[in-house]
């Protein structure tokens, strides 16, 4: 049990939690004893969105409390009180329906990354009633914990042996199947992408390989792109620059999140994850620009920048995954600032082969209040990445519309009959809002699981 959740028991005194829509707040207000009227409006409470107010009992105790939303959707409003509230117990006065959904939004709000700072407070306590899915609300809660973590913890305690380390313990939790193919073995592989782009840091670069399900079951699969720091490579970035780039393993934070979602509520699937994972180090050995690496589908790929190495080690990691041809194959990744450019941080941009996958996820993207946007593959594009001595260039000649030129590279390793969906992502809160704490995040993963769970559950 999380420690912002209790589950239901009358012991203790439970303070009640109101949600009331903005436009609601008059009607609400009016059917008030006149203590509480007094108080909110001696206090200055408006009723504005967002906004939270602690009403007392005659002798002074916290009695209610009281937060404005603007809809029955508004989650994330509960997601700004299990740090600013009190400790103590609490509980929502709201329908089974909305519980669930606002308990996720709560849940999420509670966490602190702890690892190296002591946290100066214990979030703020709900009760789960029975009624609802308590195990849902812990799964996507645990998984997105998960994922948040992974990409905050700093590379020298998050580089490619340590994600590793963080996989197969995942894999160990839910008796999943896992390998890593390592070093020089990956040469041996054909793995020429992965090896090249890491092979210049000390922490070795590898393939992660994690199975868990029955055969018999539709074929998921997921690859996210690690690569556990970014300094761009010879092709160095600026300090600014580099700045977050431990966060450019967040697409495998990604999938390993998805994952637990996806093992936690054991979903009748045949689920593969492949992290290729890597830290891209500047060093003698670094791969160069103008260097051509042979890839594990026997595409030649001609460096023109080497700090487009996501895209490179998800190379061969597409290429193992469709060879046994997935029902579903979704990639992950951190990609490119040009997606950044195009959408922002916040809204993660999707591609995909197959309009009917990408329309239904986006269903449940909007159901569920976890926004995508899709970006076209636009093949016209395909001809920026060509080279006069290579297969394809890693680098885009023009340097325009660099988020869908990078998914067209990656298209180059997926055959079109694999129903496909690329997520270029952020993974990072720039900034702190209701339930979404500055630092590593997950985005589009509650749609994914929402997709998945009503496809294939
Ligand atoms: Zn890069």
């Amino acid at each position: 049990m999380l420690a912002c959740f209790v589950k239901s028991s009358l012991k203790k005194s439970v303070v009640p939690i109101f949600f009331v829509k903005k436009e609601d707040f008059s009607a609400w207000l009016g059917k008030q004893n006149i203590i509480i009227k007094n108080w909110l409006t001696t206090t200055g409470f408006r009723g504005e969105l967002g906004q939270v107010r602690l009403i007392p009992n005659q002798q002074g105790q916290l009695a209610q409390v009281v937060c404005i939303i603007s809809d029955s959707k508004d989650f994330w409003a509960a997601g700004a009180l299990p740090l600013s509230l009190p400790e103590g117990l609490y509980r929502f006065e709201l329908s089974a329906s909305d519980y669930l959904s606002f308990a996720i939004g709560w849940g999420l709000g509670a966490y602190q990354f702890v690892r190296y700072k002591k946290p100066n407070r214990l979030p703020a306590q709900v009760v789960l009633p029975k009624e609802i899915d308590q195990q849902h609300i812990h799964n996507i809660v645990e998984s997105i914990y998960l994922v948040r973590t992974l990409i905050n913890v700093p590379t020298d305690d998050m580089g490619p042996s340590e994600l590793a380390a963080a996989a197969a313990h995942l894999a160990k939790q839910y008796k999943a199947a896992f390998k890593q193919i390592v070093g020089k073995e990956l040469l041996k592989q054909g793995l020429a992408s992965i090896y090249t782009v890491g092979r210049a840091s000390d922490d070795a670069p590898r393939l992660l390989d994690m199975r868990w399900g029955k055969k018999k079951h539709p074929k998921v699969t997921l690859v996210g792109k690690g690569v556990c720091f970014d300094t761009g490579g010879l092709d160095i970035k600026t300090a600014a620059g580099m700045q977050l780039m431990k966060k450019d393993m967040g697409g495998a934070a990604h999938v390993l999140g998805l994952a637990r979602m996806i093992m936690e509520a054991k979903l009748p699937v045949c689920l593969h994850v492949l992290i290729p994972a890597v830290e891209n180090s500047v060093g003698g050995n670094a791969y160069r620009p103008g260097d051509i690496i042979t890839s594990h589908k026997g595409i030649t790929i001609e460096v023109g920048n080497t700090d487009a190495e996501g895209r490179v080690v998800l190379a061969d990691a597409l290429s193992v995954a469709v060879n046994e041809k997935p029902d579903l194959l979704i990639d992950m990744a951190t990609l490119t600032g040009a997606a950044r450019v195009a959408l922002g941080t916040e809204l993660p941009a999707v591609f995909s082969n197959q309009d009917r996958v990408v329309e239904d996820l986006t269903a449940h993207a909007n159901q569920l209040i976890d926004p995508i946007w899709r970006l076209p593959l636009f093949g016209l594009y395909r001809d920026s990445l060509n080279s006069s001595i290579a297969d394809i260039n890693n680098n885009s000649a023009d340097g325009y519309a660099g988020a869908i030129t990078a998914g067209l590279f990656l298209k180059e390793f997926v055959p079109n009959e694999i129903p496909w969906l690329h997520f270029d992502l952020m993974a990072w809160n720039l900034k702190a809002r209701p339930g979404r704490p500055q630092g590593g995040e997950a985005m589009a993963l509650r749609a994914l699981f929402g997709y998945l769970a009503a496809r294939f559950g």
